[in-house]
């Protein structure tokens, strides 16, 4: 009798039939495990919820009181017939990988991963396993991230001659991982820093759980432009877009901290003054290294430049399938602002 396989792709998500559960649905499941606390992959409405103990503060603050239990990574935890742990993926802080094993065979859902140390989160370690499901949001080669030492000096250099002009400096990023990540690069001595709401409550959490972060205070309607001329202004995507951005008056240079700056178009098209090479998903490189130290015959892709890629791991001599799933990858605007 053939085999189920140990995870499928159903329309609330990808399930595992042996154990009867759900791995970061998108509608309502009696049973979610879920990777880690952004919005596309952390979602209302499941009867039950398992993530790492580092990720479950921010799904906490997010989605309120709901049956959350939590795993340390590595521990396993037999769920039905299938045994289950949770691995570093390096993305944000408490970020998963799943591990899924059914009678001796081992699927792994990257969730969202980075290869680089952003110096926040947990450190990806790769999963050996025979089936890898794969993010590659970034999945061509023109995506190649800033080495961090220099990322860190083109903000700084940004922000000091903006500060010497007696210009405020808004840096637009993700609230839950981007923004805590350049937080920790920022040469505080340059100015004071504050922070969209969105983000200081994230900022707040991360807190509270022992992750060190600098000073930042948060935007209030009063604030007063005048008062701090070299001030860096840590924003959401849309807070730097948006009308949120106008009270610090017309004097004020921009910048975004995304993986889609490395397009020239898409610069362009955000209007901001500069763009920062940044991103908490892997580049080329990083989904190249990550799924060959799986050493899996079989890679899924999902989100992202999927069938170009698809096309690159056959090529390699992997079966590769394509499949469609409701997370949001990297979006410029709005898709992981909320934390
Ligand atoms: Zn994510
Ligand atoms: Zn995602």
């Amino acid at each position: 009798m053939a085999r189920d396989p140990v995870l499928t792709f159903t329309e609330e998500g990808i399930y595992c039939p042996a154990g009867d559960f759900h791995i970061d649905p998108w509608r309502p499941v009696p049973r979610a495990l879920i990777t880690h606390g952004h919005s596309d992959h952390a979602r209302p409405g499941m009867g039950r919820y398992l993530a790492t103990r580092a990720a479950a503060p921010v799904i906490r603050h997010r989605l309120g009181d709901v049956a959350l239990k939590t795993i340390e990574y590595g521990e396993t935890r037999r769920i039905g017939g299938a045994t289950v742990s949770y691995h570093p993926a390096g993305h944000v802080p408490g970020s998963a990988q799943i591990r899924v094993e059914v009678g001796g065979e081992v699927w792994v859902v990257s969730g969202d991963y980075k290869t680089v140390d952003d110096g926040l989160s947990e450190p990806f370690e790769p999963v050996p396993c025979h089936a890898f499901i794969t993010e590659c949001t970034f999945g061509l080669p023109v995506f190649k991230w800033t080495a961090p030492d220099i990322l860190a000096a083109q903000i700084n250099d940004w922000w000091a001659a903006n500060a010497a002009q007696g210009r405020i400096s808004i840096l637009g990023a993700y609230a839950l991982g981007k923004a805590q990540r350049l937080l920790r690069l920022l040469e505080t001595g340059i100015g004071p820093v504050f922070t969209h709401g969105a983000i200081e409550n994230t900022n707040e959490v991360l807190r509270a759980q022992g992750i060190t972060l600098p000073d930042t205070t948060r935007v209030t309607a009063d604030f007063d432009r005048k008062a701090h001329p070299g001030a860096l202004i840590l924003a959401t995507p849309s807070g730097l877009s948006g009308p949120w951005a106008a009270k610090f008056g017309p004097d004020r240079s921009t910048a975004f901290a995304s993986g889609w700056m490395a397009l020239r178009g898409v610069r362009r098209r955000r209007a901001a003054d500069r763009g920062f090479i940044v991103s908490d998903h892997a580049d080329w490189e990083g989904l190249n290294s990550a799924i060959r130290a799986t050493g899996a015959e079989r890679v899924f892709v999902t989100h992202g430049y999927t069938s170009v890629f698809r096309r690159w791991l056959e090529e390699q001599g992997l079966e590769a399938h394509i499949v469609s799933t409701e997370y949001e990858g990297e979006s410029l605007e709005t898709a992981e602002d909320a934390a």
